[in-house]
């Protein structure tokens, strides 16, 4: 939180914020399921600005050895943006963010995966950032998901992400670049909404108790909107095109 919100307007005095979005409004969400012919399974999402692939690649052998689990299957997750997916030439070379966003994500994901069907192998997830606008982890989490559903890995629900923030006092669905830099709080949530459980919670800000509880069920609100796109998404390459394309 840049704690600059004087600076702008994030929210007017019709409630409206600076993309124009009313305070509970989502950005314009698209997910195609498909599209990368050599993954076993992909993704695609736009949400906003937001501009992610996600390919998945497994069960397969794990390389190094050493790494696999006779018990389980091991999930792995990269998540990278590249150099031109921001404004300022972002460096190639893995920062701590996308580290840390890697971990997340793979948290995320995993109570959500039937691991333990694959013992001794690896399931690997790498997600591109092609354009980035606040918010990728939860648009590159919801991507993952459906790349995990279209590679046919068993699983036990689909995680949907959406955040939720807060800027001039009052808690917002769906936090921008702009919002995220200058507004008060910004909390990313994943969520299963068949299993009611939530995978991903960060919070960068402050907020009351009070905020934090209606940040959550806001974060959840949109989770469920994106869940309906990821399902529409696998039922259009699934059921409308007989699976025929990639
Ligand atoms: N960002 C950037 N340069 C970077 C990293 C991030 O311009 O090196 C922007 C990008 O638009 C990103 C936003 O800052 O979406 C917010 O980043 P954050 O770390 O909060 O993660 P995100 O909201 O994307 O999950």
């Amino acid at each position: 939180m840049g704690g600059r919100e004087s600076d702008m307007v994030l929210l007017d005095a019709n409630g409206i914020r600076c993309d124009g979005r009313r305070i509970d409004e989502p950005r314009r969400i698209m997910i195609k399921a498909g599209g990368l012919k050599n993954a076993d399974g992909s993704a695609y999402i736009e949400f906003g600005d937001n501009k992610i692939i996600a390919g998945v690649f497994g069960p397969r052998d794990v390389h190094p050895k050493h790494m696999s689990d006779t018990d389980t299957g091991i999930l792995r997750v990269r998540y990278h943006m590249e150099p031109f997916s921001v404004s300022e030439r972002k460096n190639p070379a893995p920062s701590r963010r996308e580290i840390e966003i890697s971990k997340v994500i793979k948290e995320a994901l995993a109570p959500a995966v039937m691991l333990e069907k694959f013992p001794r192998t690896a399931v690997d997830v790498f997600i591109e950032v092609i354009q980035a606008d606040g918010g990728t982890r939860c648009a590159a989490l919801s991507a993952a998901s459906v790349a995990l559903a279209d590679a046919g890995i068993p699983m036990r629900d689909m995680v949907a992400a959406c955040a939720a923030g807060k800027v001039a006092d009052t808690v917002i669905l769906d936090v921008n670049n702009e919002e995220d830099q200058a507004g008060q709080a910004d909390m990313p949530v994943g969520y299963m909404p068949n299993l009611e459980k939530i995978t991903l919670l960060q919070l960068d800000g402050v907020l009351s108790a009070e905020e934090y509880k209606k940040c959550v069920e806001t974060g959840i609100n949109g989770c469920k909107l994106v869940y309906e796109l990821q399902k529409k998404a696998l039922q259009e390459k699934y059921f409308q095109n007989g699976g025929q394309q990639n």
